[in-house]
């Protein structure tokens, strides 16, 4: 669903990779093509405004850090703050101290309130808890029969009304299922209200009177998160007529723009609980912002990536070597230790299947060889220090010795040091080209 935005986003941020230094500028045009994309993608324009207000603030402010590339930097941030803006921290359920926790779900006809209601009481009963169903929706026909054929579905049980009592009391069906839940020891109860078609004030009442005879410890609103913009104003009217702790997002997977996923929190103050994301009871998961947040940014995982370099890189080795790559002076000493960096950060495989796109190389991934690696670390480790600074002098009797004394052929010495000076030769045109490093394009 977040399609577009993505496709959006990871252009603009990929238009940042060729640049050595971001200028002011370059940031303040970085920030209106991401508004562009936030505005059409549906997001309500002050959570587009404080957005981009952070990330340029932060953008130009002075967090610099060795391991990131200046476009990496900006990524870092965008992504900070797509985090915050869906609610930092994954947010849990909040279960009553003595059971039955009671839940309320409120919103919009057609929202997926009773969908919702066997997903996750077919998600509580995956977690070991005992969840009751309980049919407050006694306005739609059809509502309790469709609660009871989710509730089948998932496994669990419905209290409703008897049939050939008359429409009901939803009140009393309410109070009378908290009795029941009791009774038959169920620590959860789903309590699914009616929804209207639009804001209507009657409805809403009955709901406010469902939530004061309950007392619910969780009430969620849910809201379809195709309908835009719209969800920001039904947000903030329930918001003001029933109240509500958490928000759950049906139909992710529908062909919406997914402002409303990056509006609400912001709006109503109140956590994203959980996503529905298809018709089936399975489609269905608590909400991570951080993983979402990522998916939108198109990231695979860099952003473990990215913390894993920041913290096995030794700053001011990372800046020297930089340095040194530009001006072609890198030596096999500073080869070794930037790869010991990269080993403790874990198998290759790992790490490279971490980067967006990574799907689709999983054959070339399962080539990825450590032991390789260690290799040629054993090569190094098995020169003098002069050698490592000056693999100029490594001749003949030099590799044969080299060879001997870290078990391997004379052939990958021969090899590594070739390829060492190749390495630092494209280094160097690159860093040329870039403009980094101080050097110019030219051989070792
Ligand atoms: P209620 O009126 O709020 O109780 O809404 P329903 O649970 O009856 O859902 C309305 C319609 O949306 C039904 O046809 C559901 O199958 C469908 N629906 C609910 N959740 C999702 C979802 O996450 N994805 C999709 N594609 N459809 C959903």
């Amino acid at each position: 669903m977040f399609d577009t935005l993505s496709d959006r986003l990871t252009s603009v941020l990929s238009n940042l990779r060729s640049k050595g230094r971001l200028s002011d500028a370059d940031i303040d045009a970085t920030a209106r093509e991401i508004r562009i994309a936030l505005l059409e993608a549906d997001v309500a324009l002050p959570v587009v405004r404080a957005f981009i207000a952070k990330v340029k603030e932060r953008a130009k402010g002075a967090e610099v850090s060795a391991a990131l590339n200046p476009a990496q930097q900006v990524v870092k941030i965008v992504n900070e703050e797509l985090v915050a803006i869906l609610g930092g921290e994954t947010r849990r359920l909040n279960m009553a101290k003595t059971p039955p926790t009671v839940i309320m779900l409120a919103g919009l006809q057609g929202s997926g309130k009773t969908t919702l209601a066997g997903k996750l009481a077919r998600w509580l009963k995956g977690q070991g808890h005992t969840p009751l169903l309980v049919a407050c929706d006694l306005q739609r026909p059809n509502a309790v029969t469709q609660l009871q054929v989710v509730g089948e579905r998932a496994g669990v049980p419905v209290f409703a009304p008897e049939p050939g009592n008359g429409v009901g009391d939803p009140i009393s069906v309410a109070r009378r299922g908290i009795d029941e839940a009791k009774h038959a020891q169920h620590d959860v109860m789903i309590v699914d209200t009616a929804g209207r078609l639009g804001v209507d004030e009657e409805l809403m009442k009955q709901a406010a009177d469902i939530r004061d005879a309950v007392t619910p410890d969780e009430t969620l609103f849910v809201v379809d998160a195709m309908i835009g913009q719209d969800a920001v104003t039904t947000a903030e009217a329930f918001r003001d007529g029933v109240g509500f702790t958490g928000v759950v997002l049906t139909k992710l997977d529908g062909d919406a723009r997914g402002g409303a996923a990056l509006s609400v929190r912001e709006v109503t103050g109140q956590p994203i609980l959980f996503a529905s994301n298809g018709e089936k009871l399975e489609d269905f998961d608590a909400f991570h912002p951080d993983r979402m947040a990522s998916r939108i940014l198109g990231m695979g995982d860099v952003l473990t990536l990215i913390e894993q370099a920041e913290q096995h890189f030794d700053q001011d080795q990372a800046e020297a070597a930089a340095a040194k790559i530009g001006t072609g002076e890198l030596t096999l000493e500073d080869f070794l230790e930037q790869m010991l960096a990269v080993r403790k950060m874990g198998p290759i495989a790992n790490l490279l299947g971490m980067l967006p796109g990574a799907g689709q190389m999983k054959d070339q991934l399962s080539q990825v060889d450590d032991k390789q690696l260690d290799r040629l670390q054993a090569i190094i480790r098995g020169m003098t220090p002069a050698e490592r600074s000056n693999p100029k002098i490594i001749d003949g009797s030099r590799r044969k010795r080299i060879a001997n004394g870290s078990g391997v052929a004379v052939r990958e010495v021969n090899d590594l040091v070739n390829r060492f000076y190749e390495a630092r030769k494209m280094m160097k045109q690159m860093a040329g080209r870039f403009g980094f490093g101080g050097g110019g394009g030219g051989s070792s």
